[in-house]
């Protein structure tokens, strides 16, 4: 007999049916037992007679008939409530022992270690499995959105030198090159602009990125996914008014009950938005209880650059007076270029973020493609000879025609974050790491072993 799926179930009342999933709940009132049989389409209701011993999340397989349930016993909470089937046998195919962590309701009152530890468990809840069913949809709604755009997607190295986006990077360490090191890409930045200068002219990729920075509710720590996006021959307003569009496109098919506030999007300049709401990811919402409505809004006229702190020692050498604000490609008002030898400070850049409800959930610029004009702001942030050096093919790529270029990079993770309501980016990621940096389930960072470390020509100096 073919497999009917609990959805399914109430077309078929009447008819004998196979059903495949995990007993949710088992009720043994003595001679007659209950269980909630759980798939992926949700949970129908099993009754029977002489069901064999159960545990709770045993994998089972139940054959019956499904009948229509008497009037009085019709469960409005769930689709298939109308419904139930009357078993006629049960296989236990597989046992479950107690679960370690309860997995009924949302789960946020429990520890986030054990949430993780056995994410396995913690994605069975309904919300959890929704997250990733609507990550999903989201997903493959921007690649259908964006090829029919004539984007391509393309997939740019993970194992590759330092991209700097503010924050420290991961590397790794190389065993054909003993002493040397590849670092993750905290952003596909540099690809994408070379993608642009190969005249691919539109890209994108739901690209991951890793950054070594501390982790806060709406940053997780290590890894995370961005749209990156990048087009040739664009102006400042062609890539806002594509973003604009995508995203309300995305939120009438994806969100349907979630209502945008106010279209076209709002757009403030950095220093209104500092002076009208004293930050640059203002909270627009006009009901902040309503919790479907979406506040989107464009901040520009960033200043190109911020004073330079320590802490910026990705960004120069962490003693010259300028850093980026957004990255060290970002395109200088073209206006204000004069300035950047007069007075830096006052340059605008052409940065724009993207913000919803108060959360900066995208970021992105036209970008410089004068060789001198990016050597110049290289000096200004205080890069050596050396630091140059490891930039040099992007001035070299920009010797061999560069088109005009900017993009954007909407964080996934953070958007679905804010419109699923959800209290941190990492109820919207299957396995993301522990706030202390372990990965979920699996124990890593882990010690390697001897030969592989003398293999990579690694002495650790931590034992
Ligand atoms: N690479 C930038 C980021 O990750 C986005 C961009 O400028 O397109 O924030």
């Amino acid at each position: 007999m073919e497999r009917t799926l609990s959805s399914e179930t109430l077309e078929k009342v009447g008819q004998k049916v196979k059903l495949l999933g995990w007993a949710a709940t088992i009720r043994d009132h003595g001679k007659i037992t209950f269980v909630d049989l759980r798939d992926r389409k949700g949970i129908i209701q099993c009754v029977g007679q002489d069901f064999p011993k159960i545990t709770a999340e045993s994998v089972i397989e139940v054959t019956g008939e499904v009948a229509k349930r008497p009037e009085n016993l019709i469960n409005k909470n769930i689709p298939t409530g109308e419904v139930e089937v009357k078993v006629e046998k049960v296989t236990v195919l597989t046992k479950s022992i107690e679960l370690p962590i309860p997995i009924e309701g949302d789960g946020l009152e429990i520890e986030e270690p054990a949430r993780l530890k056995y994410r396995y468990l913690d994605l069975r809840r309904p919300r959890m499995t929704r997250n990733l069913r609507v990550r999903s949809k989201l997903t493959s709604f921007i690649r259908n959105w964006l090829t029919e755009r004539d984007f391509v997607e393309v997939e740019t190295p993970i194992l590759t030198k330092t991209t700097p986006e503010g924050a420290r990077d991961f590397i790794v360490a190389s065993r054909l090159q003993p002493g040397k090191f590849y670092a993750l890409p905290q952003s596909p930045q540099q690809y994408k602009q070379l993608l642009m200068v190969a005249g691919l002219e539109r890209y994108f990729q739901i690209a991951r990125c890793f950054r070594d920075e501390d982790p806060r509710a709406d940053r997780a720590y290590g890894e995370f996914t961005q749209l990156d996006l990048e087009m040739s021959f664009v102006s400042q307003e062609d890539i806002l008014q594509l973003t604009e569009e995508l995203f309300t496109s995305l939120v009438k098919e994806v969100f349907p009950e979630k209502k945008v506030s106010t279209s076209p999007w709002p757009r403030i300049s950095h220093k209104e938005a500092k002076e009208k709401y004293g930050n640059d990811k203002p909270d627009l919402r006009k009901d902040k209880n309503d919790k479907n409505e979406l506040a989107f809004a464009w901040i520009v006229d960033f200043p190109l650059f911020t004073e330079q702190t320590k802490e910026d020692f990705f960004h120069g050498a962490g003693n010259a007076k300028w850093a980026p604000s957004h990255h060290m490609f970002t395109a200088p008002h073209p206006d204000d270029t004069p300035l950047l030898d007069k007075d830096p400070g006052q340059v605008r850049g052409l940065q724009h973020d993207l913000v919803l409800n108060g959360f900066e959930v995208g970021g992105g610029s036209v970008r410089i493609h004068d060789p001198e004009i990016q050597e110049k702001i290289f000096d200004l942030i205080g890069f050596t000879k050396e630091q140059k050096e490891e930039f040099a093919h992007m001035l070299t790529a920009f010797s061999y025609g560069v088109p005009p270029h900017g993009g954007i990079a909407p964080g996934i993770d953070r958007f679905l974050m804010v419109v699923l309501g959800e209290p941190s980016v990492r109820e919207v990621m299957a396995f993301p790491m522990t706030a202390g940096g372990q990965t979920a389930v699996m124990d890593a960072p882990s010690e390697a072993a001897e030969k592989q470390l003398k293999e990579l020509g690694i002495k650790t100096s931590s034992k």
